[in-house]
């Protein structure tokens, strides 16, 4: 398997060298060149199999030669065994045809967890065959950082450094990425919010000296391995509920589009998905796209669902090159318009071909708080402000016959503030992290400057 850039110019790569590289030397996004499928006998076969099972199964085809067999299995087994719940990622039903699918049973209650623990695993294994160290540079709204943390902390061969918004992350957030004691966790909170964090990543790596002299790896939601183990719980939460026979709908909150992208992947392989909703906090840039076919960036405004306050959607790109029929020059174009003029229009053909399965919706602030009050007075369920924007958009879709599953992407103790304004209950973190708030905290505050935080990194990383 090869894989190819967003932007038509960068090197082609293996597996392994696309998941150790993140993002393309063209500034595009790596995508495999071809998306394998499966029969729908091969889908109905994976009924009744365990999640590792079933992860292996979809992921195998992708990573080529990159791990034998057996190499990719025990992966598989050491990313999954730290969650909490044997399923990995259990459903539940919310309503007469609505269910959620809880993605935060991992070490960092978020579904980030997914793919990171599982990048962790990925990198520890390549990396120690090769000898080779890496610093990884992430920047994160809250939730990405500390799931890189708890993946990659103690390994011998990485460094890792979390870039966050200072004051715009939840306290939970912030001490599940200051708190690790390894030295080779380094926290650093920038004066700026998360699309500048975002963007000093970016810069990092189009600095050629840089990136080659620190050995940067990114494992922000670009990296192609992240989407990749993302598509599993979207195969295993449809089989559960009667596919390949019946098809399923989701709704996924998002902001980077990196979780609704796997599932456009999981619909590409055959999984029979009907529509995928993109579900948008008032930062809505993928609602007012879809919608209008305006992509234009405004301001950032916070919100109490922090992880999705983004306006550049990295992972979008990928659904254009596959909108723009693999067409790099058209990609590589709307995104120095983007740059240049903070927006681009898609193109009828390819607002056309994104309809197709994406549809959207938003939710304001009230809208996420009465929806997380609602939902706990209806049923019970006290649900992270997150995975209320879901089912907010969720409810508001035509009632057919095809089931909904709405992602759940947080546990709502990582958002106790907005929850318990909303239900009056204030959520206990699980048992395994009750002492998180006595921990000592570690971290560097920094400016919005690349050449201070590239001289922080030269200093600082062990490697
Ligand atoms: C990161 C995150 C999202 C959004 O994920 P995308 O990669 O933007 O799709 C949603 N909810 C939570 C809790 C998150 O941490």
């Amino acid at each position: 398997m090869r894989y190819v850039s967003t932007r038509g110019q960068a090197p082609v790569l293996s597996f392994e060298e696309a998941m150790l590289t993140g993002l393309a030397r063209d500034g595009g996004l790596y995508l495999p060149e071809t998306i394998p499928t499966l029969s729908s006998d091969e889908i109905a076969a994976l009924a009744g199999k365990t999640y590792e099972e079933v992860a292996f199964t979809i992921m195998r085809p992708f990573i080529g030669d990159t791990f034998t067999d057996d190499e990719f299995r025990a992966i598989i087994a050491r990313a999954y065994e730290g969650f909490g719940h044997d399923a990995r990622a259990p459903l539940v039903q919310l309503g007469a045809n609505h269910f959620l699918l809880e993605l935060f049973h991992g070490p960092t209650l978020a579904f980030k967890d997914f793919a990171m623990q599982l990048i962790g695993q990925l990198f520890q294994a390549a990396l120690s065959r090769s000898g080779k160290k890496v610093t990884i540079v992430g920047a994160t709204s809250g939730d990405t950082g500390s799931a890189a943390i708890e993946a990659f902390k103690g390994l011998d061969n990485v460094d890792v450094f979390i870039m966050f918004p200072h004051g715009r992350v939840s306290e939970v957030q912030r001490r599940q990425m200051t708190t690790p004691p390894e030295s080779n966790v380094h926290a650093l909170a920038l004066d700026g919010d998360f699309d500048d964090c975002q963007a000093r990543v970016k810069d990092m790596f189009n600095d050629f000296d840089f990136r080659d002299g620190v050995g940067l790896a990114g494992v922000n939601s670009i990296n192609w391995a992240r989407v990749l183990a993302q598509v599993v719980y979207y195969f295993t939460s449809a089989v559960s509920l009667g596919a390949p026979q019946r098809k399923i709908s989701f709704t996924v909150p998002t902001g980077n589009f990196g979780d609704v992208f796997a599932g456009y992947i999981a619909q590409r392989m055959g999984l029979p998905i009907e529509q995928l909703i993109v579900a948008t906090n008032q930062n809505d840039i993928l609602h007012r796209a879809l919608s209008t076919g305006g992509y234009v960036t405004s301001g950032v405004t916070p919100s109490i669902s922090p992880s999705m306050d983004i306006q550049v959607s990295s992972n979008f790109e990928r659904a254009l090159f596959y909108a723009y029929g693999g067409d790099g020059k058209a990609v590589a174009q709307l995104m120095d318009e983007l740059k240049t003029k903070g927006g681009f229009q898609i193109s009828q053909g390819a607002l056309q071909a994104l309809r197709e399965i994406f549809a959207s919706g938003r939710a304001s602030e009230d809208e996420t708080s009465a929806t997380i009050t609602g939902m706990f007075a209806h049923t019970g369920e006290i649900m992270c402000p997150h995975t209320a924007v879901a089912v907010k958009v969720a409810n508001e879709q035509p009632v057919t016959a095809t089931p909904m599953i709405s992602l759940s992407t947080a546990h709502p103790a990582k958002f106790p503030d907005a929850v318990e304004a909303a239900t009056g209950q204030r959520p206990p973190l699980p048992a395994r992290m009750a002492d998180l708030m006595d921990r000592p905290e570690r971290v560097t505050r920094i400016a919005n400057d690349l050449a201070a935080i590239e001289a922080l990194i030269h200093e600082r990383r062990r490697a």
